[in-house]
């Protein structure tokens, strides 16, 4: 993207044991330098339970490496069993939180209000959201994609107020193309990316929607990333497989303009 720093997010999903999930997050450390780091702002996701251990390396080191969680709840405290709420991310030295993920719409049934909601707890608590949009295939058949993105877009960010947006990402992700080694064109990558840009000028203002990265995820993996990356609007990847593999992921952060 233009003047925007380049952003590569690490999901990994409900992946890895814990010393898959350590060795994973030394390798990647130890493998990018900081130069690398500074030019690609790189964020790994890695499941709950790993999170303290990945906050022990990269902090133990003061490395420039970013680690947030994928999910978090909507309420910051009390009776909701089983969730983790943003105080308990915030606390643990996450900046960042995936909101939307399509894997939780489906899985969780959440929609864009439940979403909008924890963007809202993200915010109260200090972290940047990354709110996740995407069609399914049916949608994209029917042509109408970047309606119901859009549509997707302005309920999911219901409530954020323009001095919240300076900071929000907006990753895209056809669902069709998550998981499935399909990846959009980098043509079709960058048109919904301009798109979600020029809907975030007319939910905030120009200025704001020209600082905004919006991420383009679905196969993202070493083969293809630099052409996407090199799209005008396309300003990094959220990657899901592909960051499971230190090489492949390390090869994605250096694709980055
Ligand atoms: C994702 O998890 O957001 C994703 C895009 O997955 P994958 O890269 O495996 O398609």
């Amino acid at each position: 993207g233009t003047g925007r720093r380049t952003l590569v997010a690490g999901n990994w999903k409900m992946n890895l044991n814990h010393l898959e999930a350590i060795a994973l997050v030394q390798k990647v450390a130890y493998d990018l330098k900081p130069d690398e780091l500074e030019r690609v702002e790189t964020v790994l996701f890695p499941p709950f339970i790993d999170m303290r251990s990945v906050q022990t390396t990269i902090d133990g080191d003061k490395l420039a490496l970013g680690y947030g969680a994928q999910d978090l709840s909507p309420f910051d405290s009390g009776a909701h069993t089983g969730d983790v709420g943003g105080p308990m991310l915030a606390r643990l030295g996450c900046t960042y939180v995936i909101v939307g993920h399509s894997e939780r719409r489906t899985d969780h049934h959440e929609t864009d209000a439940v979403v909008a909601a924890k963007a809202a707890a993200a915010y109260r608590n200090g972290l940047t959201p990354i709110v996740c949009i995407g069609e399914h295939e049916d949608v994209r058949v029917a042509g109408t994609h970047v309606e119901h993105c859009l549509a997707q877009l302005d309920g999911s960010l219901a409530g954020v107020t323009p001095k919240q947006a300076e900071t929000i990402v907006i990753a895209y992700e056809p669902v069709w193309a998550i998981g499935t080694g399909r990846t959009a064109s980098a043509q079709d990558a960058q048109d919904m990316c301009a798109a979600v840009r020029g809907r975030l000028a007319t939910l905030f203002t120009p200025e704001i929607a020209a600082g905004i990265r919006v991420l383009y995820g679905g196969s993202v993996k070493a083969a293809n990333a630099a052409e996407l990356f090199t799209m005008p609007d396309v300003d990094g990847g959220l990657v899901g497989g592909a960051s499971l593999v230190a090489e492949e992921f390390t090869a994605i952060v250096r694709s980055g303009p």
